[in-house]
Parts: structure tokens; C-alpha cells; sequence
């Protein structure tokens, strides 16, 4: 059995006492969300130990460096009865999701408009059936790891994280929110209570990955593609790409992107934007694959995602 190190568990019944919590407690504190990071990672302890102990030479793991992330918060602070973290609603011209929605509510939520398009195909690939219904959008974004699938479509969304201490609050774009595999710009007293993406009509997006399984795996290149269409011309007005796996964190392909304004969608410019996007990334050779091989990948899920993001922003048929 992995046995957790000791720790407080803390249930507050308001946002108030949550960052009052988080403010004393600093970087000692972890918020609970789904746990489906937190709880592995905590447990992550207990598996090195179990390793060591059974000697270096046999050990799976002969090095903590190799395992991704350990946390040993002396204090978790659940955020279930936060119900202002939950569900999706209008906050003036844009969308607020609440960092609490789960993946399987994401998934299921057929109302969401075109632009979001991205947002739900993340939610409904990731994990499993039991992972999504515990793991939640804000655990997924705040964990910031490279290939996580939602940062992803949020990033090509041009979404807006709102951080609240109990100094005060601020946004953040999430293009600014990652600095490196597993840390971000949130300091240890915030808390996202929000992630805020604006919505038109004209506009589509969509999320495509590859991993080595279909379920239960990382994604080996993940690729959100977002794009506004202007109704007069049909040419693209706005477009934004971004990639996951292929950097330390989450990033866009600016250029690749630039360069379909003013284009009309559809294969050929898809295709250049596919080739454009492999040049703005430099990825890894890991376990999981070569990065020859994911820099094919980027090329094809860069293409594949610009048509499902064109499809919904036209409003034809393929994908719902
Ligand atoms: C079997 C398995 C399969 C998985 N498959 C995938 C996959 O396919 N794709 C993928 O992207 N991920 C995958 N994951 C990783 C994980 O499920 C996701 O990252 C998930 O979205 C995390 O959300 P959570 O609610 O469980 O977060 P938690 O584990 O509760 O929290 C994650 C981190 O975020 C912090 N946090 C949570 N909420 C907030 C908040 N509101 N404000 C500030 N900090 C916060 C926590 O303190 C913690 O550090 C998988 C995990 C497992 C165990």
C-alpha cells in the first residue's frame, strides 16, 4: 500500500477562508481540486521509498530526478465547496469557466459556441471515463505540464486566468501563465478562481493529439487550432495555433498562424500552416518518441485541427 506523509486536510466553505488559507500557509499548502494529479504526485514519496529500499541496483526508479513531480504539501486545501469554481457561465461578452468544471462536464456540454470547440475536444480525449470525471480544467491548467490537453485548446482560445490572493486579484493571459515544465507565474498564496475565453459567431476551434494508446496516455503532440472567419469576405481574420509535448511548456506557433490572415481556409493554406508550425518548434527525443517524428506529427495534427477548427467556424457539417 503507498502510504501518504502526514497532512492537514482543510474543506473551506468559502473562497474567503480558501485564500485566507493559502495566505498563511504559503507554499506549504496545496489546493485539492480532482486530485488526479495532487494525490499521484503525493504518492509518488512513497513509491521512491519503496524503491530505494528495495536497493539502488534493482531500483525502477534509481533517482528522484526521473520521476516528474513529487509534492509533499503540509496542508491541502480541498476546493470542492467552492461552488463559485463550478460550471460555465456569461460574464459580459466572454464565457467564465470555473476551474472546478470537470472534463466529463466540459465534454458533455453540447451549448458551448464553435469557438470553444477545442476546449471540449481536449476535455473528451483526455484520460479515462473515471479521470474525467474527477479531473478538473483548473487542475489541468495550474499543473502546467507541456503536453496537458486542455492548456492546449485554452492557449489557442487566447484565454484569461483570474488569480485571486487575499492582496487582491489579477488576470493573467495563459500565453504568460507558463514558465517551465510543471511552474507557472501563479505565486503560492493565488488560487484560479476563473478562466475567461471570449466568443463570437464566425469563430471555431479544435483540438487534435496523438499518444502511443488511445486512452491513458500522454499526448506525444498535441495541436489546438482556432480560427475567426469574417462573414463578408469568407477570408480567415484571425487565427491561433498552439501546440502541446513539443516544448517545456505549452506554446503557440505565432508565425504559422500570421501567416493564414487573410487567406481563404481550406487544404492548401492548412497545409503551409502545418509545415510553418514544425519550424516554430524544437522537440525532444523521449521514451514516448522521437522528435523527427513529432515534428511529423505537428505538420499533420496542425493541418487536421485547422480544418475542424474551419468546419465549426463555417458551421459545416463533420464535427459537432
Ligand atoms: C491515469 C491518468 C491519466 C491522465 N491522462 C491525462 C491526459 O490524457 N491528458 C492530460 O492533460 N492530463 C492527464 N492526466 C493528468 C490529470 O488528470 C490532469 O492534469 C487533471 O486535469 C488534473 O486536474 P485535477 O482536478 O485532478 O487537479 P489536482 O490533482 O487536484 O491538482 C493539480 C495541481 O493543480 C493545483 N490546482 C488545482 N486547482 C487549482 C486552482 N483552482 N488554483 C490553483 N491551483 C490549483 C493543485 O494544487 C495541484 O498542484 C492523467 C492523470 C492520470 C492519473
Amino acid at each position: 500500500m503507498r502510504i501518504l506523509h502526514e497532512f492537514s486536510y482543510e474543506r473551506p466553505k468559502s473562497l474567503e477562508a480558501a485564500l485566507a488559507l493559502l495566505g498563511a500557509h504559503g507554499a506549504a499548502a496545496s489546493p485539492l481540486a480532482g486530485g488526479t494529479d495532487l494525490v499521484v504526485n503525493m504518492k509518488m514519496r512513497s513509491i521512491l521509498q519503496i524503491t530505494e529500499n528495495a536497493g539502488a541496483k534493482d531500483a525502477r526508479w534509481p533517482a528522484a530526478r526521473r520521476v516528474p513531480a513529487i509534492q509533499t504539501p503540509r496542508v491541502v486545501v480541498s476546493l470542492a465547496e467552492l461552488a463559485e469554481l463550478q460550471g460555465v457561465r456569461a460574464s459580459g461578452g466572454a464565457l467564465r469557466i470555473g476551474p472546478m468544471t470537470t472534463m466529463a462536464e466540459l465534454a458533455a456540454r453540447g451549448d458551448l459556441p464553435a469557438a470553444l470547440g477545442a476546449l471540449r475536444d481536449a476535455a473528451a480525449i483526455m484520460g479515462s471515463p473515471l479521470i474525467r470525471n474527477l479531473a478538473t480544467v483548473g487542475g489541468n491548467v495550474a499543473n502546467a505540464r507541456p503536453a496537458a490537453d486542455t492548456a492546449v485548446a485554452l492557449l489557442a482560445l487566447g484565454a484569461q486566468l483570474a488569480l485571486d490572493s487575499k492582496a487582491g486579484g489579477r488576470r493573467v493571459p495563459i500565453a504568460s501563465f507558463f514558465t517551465g515544465p510543471g511552474r507557472s507565474v501563479r505565486r503560492a498564496d493565488e488560487l484560479m478562481t476563473g478562466i475567461e475565453v471570449e466568443a463570437a459567431s464566425g469563430q471555431g476551434s479544435a483540438y487534435e493529439r496523438l499518444g502511443n494508446r488511445r486512452q491513458l496516455e500522454i499526448a506525444l503532440v498535441g495541436a489546438a487550432a482556432w480560427l475567426a472567419v469574417d462573414a463578408a469576405s469568407g477570408k480567415i481574420a484571425d487565427a491561433r495555433i498552439a501546440l502541446g509535448a513539443v516544448g517545456p511548456t505549452p506554446l503557440l506557433a505565432p508565425n504559422a498562424a500570421a501567416a493564414l490572415i487573410g487567406m481563404a481556409p481550406g487544404s492548401e493554406a492548412f497545409a503551409a500552416a502545418g509545415k510553418a508550425a514544425r519550424g516554430e518548434v524544437k522537440p525532444i527525443d523521449d521514451f514516448r518518441g522521437s522528435a523527427a517524428y513529432r515534428l511529423e506529427l505537428v505538420e499533420a495534427l496542425v493541418g487536421r485541427a485547422l480544418e475542424g477548427a474551419a468546419a465549426r467556424a463555417l458551421g459545416k457539417g463533420g464535427r459537432p
